[in-house]
């Protein structure tokens, strides 16, 4: 059996001793004679794995008692309407800072629960090519949150620092920016990711919330979409999603043996730089569409001079084992999602094919 090297943006390449151990636990987990699968999620053993795993999340991300560690479902799309459905009241207005297809539709999902302003885009300009600085801002001081994408994974582009929005909460999608690298919890009201990008597969979406902020939230809606109630429950309100939640925590795991998210981001770095070096060495033939600065870590978009060259590139990667590098169908061009799971020899193997593809065109 040969793996591929696996490119897609998302579900992403996990990785192998993750699905390996899980492989092995599925007939029969530490001898209780039942897959994980088959466990109750108010059982001892599920019970123990969904407590580690929400412990990983606070020691590898250094989560502050301030905040609280959820697993929720719905996916990243769901915590674009549940997000204003509890910190958008009524009379109050959020500030959404739109770089890319993502951050809009949240923008967009968010006016149907309230009043929305659009503190900056870099849409008409720019195409997405870069996220804002600071001074490009139109803060309001008197918003309820500021919400921003923090890495952009169909533009390919990043935010390399957060911005500052005083007293505001900050406000962020990081489905595919989190766990890389360590970032200051404290900075933050709250964080949503889809963990099928970066820590896991798909089925979870993990929030990191401020605990005052989230208890100060609406209670005028729903009691399923009120953070609080997962919060308080230990996110065990109703059924977890608990295969994935158990997967979520193999992986976790393995980013603590491998020294964590510092060592994460080194190793990230380094991958980052192969392929963006690899763009840069022939610019006649590849071109990034983003703006240095901006450039993403985790999705290195380029394209090449002609649709059609890019159809036979992603073909013949293809062949040579490379999946997922396919652009996203609303921007086209080629995209090499490289988080976490992604290894160093895979990218070092796509930036050797692409020099041999552009001698050979
Ligand atoms: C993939 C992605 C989403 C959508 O995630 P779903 O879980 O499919 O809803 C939202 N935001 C960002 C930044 C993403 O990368």
């Amino acid at each position: 059996m040969a793996r591929a090297m696996n490119f897609n943006a998302g579900p992403a390449a996990l990785p192998e001793e993750a699905l390996d151990r899980a492989q092995r636990e599925l007939l029969d987990i530490e001898g209780t004679g039942l897959s994980i699968l088959e466990h109750s999620h108010r059982g001892k053993t599920y019970d123990a794995i969904h407590t580690q795993a929400l412990a990983l999340v606070r020691e590898l991300l250094a989560v502050p008692d301030s905040h609280d560690v959820m697993f929720v479902q719905g996916g990243a799309s769901g915590q674009f309407a549940v997000v204003p459905m509890n910190l958008l009241p009524a009379g109050k207005s959020a500030d959404y800072v739109v770089t890319g297809s993502w951050a809009k539709k949240a923008a967009k999902e968010a006016k149907n629960v309230g009043k929305v302003r659009i503190a900056c885009s870099t849409e008409k300009d720019k195409k997405f090519a870069r996220v804002p600085a600071q001074s490009e801002l139109d803060l309001d001081p008197g918003a309820a949150y500021v919400h921003i994408a923090s890495n952009n994974t169909i533009a390919g582009t990043q935010f390399d620092e957060f911005p500052d929005t005083g007293s505001v909460p900050l406000v962020a999608d990081m489905s595919s920016d989190i766990m890389w690298r360590p970032i200051d919890v404290s900075k933050f009201g709250l964080i949503y990711a889809g963990a099928q990008k970066n820590i896991g597969p798909s089925g979870i979406v993990l929030v990191i919330a401020d605990k005052a902020l989230i208890e100060n939230g609406r209670t005028d809606i729903p009691e399923i979409f009120q953070y609080r109630t997962h919060a308080a429950a230990g996110s065990l309100y109703h059924t977890p999603p608990t295969f994935s939640i158990y997967l979520m925590r193999n992986i976790l795991e393995i980013v603590k043996s491998s020294g964590g998210v510092a060592a994460m981001e080194k190793h990230n770095r380094e991958k980052a730089r192969v392929l963006y070096d690899a763009i840069e060495a022939r610019p006649d033939f590849f071109t990034s569409p983003v703006e240095k600065p901006s450039r993403s870590l985790m999705n290195v978009v380029f394209n090449l001079p002609t649709p059609e060259l890019e159809a036979e590139f992603v073909a013949e990667a293809t062949k040579n084992g490379m999946v997922g590098l396919k652009g996203h169908r609303s921007v086209g061009g080629v995209r090499a999602s490289i988080y976490n799971a992604a290894k160093l020899e895979w990218v070092q193997a796509l930036a050797g094919f692409m020099a041999e593809f552009h001698k050979g065109s």
